[in-house]
C-alpha cells in the first residue's frame, strides 16, 4: 500500500473556490488512483466512473429544480478549477495530455513518479537481499537460537489459561540474557545490521511478535519475519519501524499462521 501527499491547506486554495464536495472527492480519489497505479498523474476518462459513485446525489440547476449527479458533473468542476486538464489545456507548469485522459494539475510536484517508486523499490529489495547474504555469510547459524528456543518453548507449554504477553515476553528477555553472551552476539548482530534498513528498534519488534501471535517466536524467527515483511512492502518504507509494528499488527493471524506451520526458520 502506498500513501498520496495532500496539503493540510488544499481546501482554502484559490482553485479549490468553486469545487463542490464532489469534485474534492474525484480529486481525493484521483491523486489514489495515479499513486496506486503509478501513472504519473495520467487518468483514463474510462476510469472516472468506477472512482466516484454518485447514486442518490443530486445538483441543483436553479432555485427551484435539480437533477441527479454524475461522475461527469465532479469532472467538470475540476477540469473548470483547472485542478484536472484535459487534452489541449492551456496550464503552463503540467505537461500536454494525450486525448482519453486526464491529468492532475501538478502532480509530480507533490507525489513520487512512476519512475522513482520503483527504484526506490529495486532498492529496497536488493537491500533486504544482500542483507540475508550478509547474514548467512557471517556464520550466526540456527544452532545459536536452538536452546533459547527449547527454554522458552519448554516455559510456553506449560497451560496457561489466561495469556499474560508482558510477562512472557519478561521471561523470555531473562532467558535470552540469562543463557548465554552468544544470543546478545546474535542479537547485536541483527540489530546492527537491521539499523542499515532503517529499522531503529528490533527488540521492540520480537516483543510485539511474541504478543499478537501469543507463540513463542525465537530471535532468528523474529529476524526472519521483519525481512520478510520488508521484501513485501509494495511502497516506499520511510518509517521502517512504524510501518513494521503496524505491519506485526495487522497480520498477526497470518504470522501465527505461518509460525505454527513451521514456515518461517
Ligand atoms: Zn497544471
Amino acid at each position: 500500500m502506498g500513501w498520496v501527499r495532500v496539503s493540510d491547506d488544499f481546501y482554502d486554495q484559490r482553485k479549490f473556490y468553486g469545487v463542490t464536495a464532489l469534485g474534492d472527492a474525484l480529486w481525493i480519489r484521483g491523486l489514489a488512483f495515479a499513486n496506486r497505479n503509478l501513472t504519473d498523474g495520467f487518468i483514463p476518462k474510462r476510469a472516472v466512473k468506477g472512482l466516484i459513485d454518485t447514486t442518490g446525489l443530486s445538483i441543483s440547476v436553479d432555485n427551484f429544480t435539480g437533477r441527479d449527479a454524475s461522475p461527469e458533473d465532479a469532472v467538470t468542476e475540476l477540469l473548470t478549477a483547472d485542478i484536472w486538464h484535459e487534452s489541449g489545456h492551456d496550464c503552463e507548469s503540467c505537461p500536454d495530455v494525450p486525448r482519453g485522459v486526464y491529468l492532475i494539475h501538478d502532480y509530480l510536484d507533490f507525489q513520487p513518479s512512476r519512475e522513482k517508486v520503483l527504484e526506490e523499490r529495486d532498492r529496497v529489495r536488493g537491500r533486504v537481499q544482500n542483507h540475508r547474504e550478509k547474514k548467512r555469510k557471517s556464520g550466526v547459524t540456527d544452532d545459536v537460537t536452538a536452546g533459547v528456543t527449547d527454554d522458552v518453548r519448554a516455559m510456553y507449554d506449560r497451560p496457561q489459561p489466561q495469556p499474560q504477553p508482558q510477562l512472557r515476553l519478561n521471561k523470555v528477555s531473562q532467558v535470552l540474557n540469562r543463557e548465554t553472551c552468544e544470543i546478545d552476539s546474535e542479537i547485536s548482530v541483527i540489530n546492527s545490521s537491521l539499523k542499515g534498513l532503517g529499522v531503529s528498534n528490533f527488540t521492540k519488534l520480537h516483543a510485539e511478535l511474541v504478543n499478537v501471535t501469543g507463540r513463542s517466536v525465537t530471535v532468528q524467527q523474529a529476524y526472519e519475519i521483519v525481512l520478510d515483511l520488508l521484501s513485501r512492502a509494495s511502497g516506499i518504507v520511510e518509517k521502517p519501524q512504524a510501518y513494521l509494528l503496524t505491519a506485526i499488527k495487522n497480520s498477526w493471524a497470518e504470522l501465527q499462521q505461518s509460525i505454527d506451520e513451521g514456515a518461517v526458520a
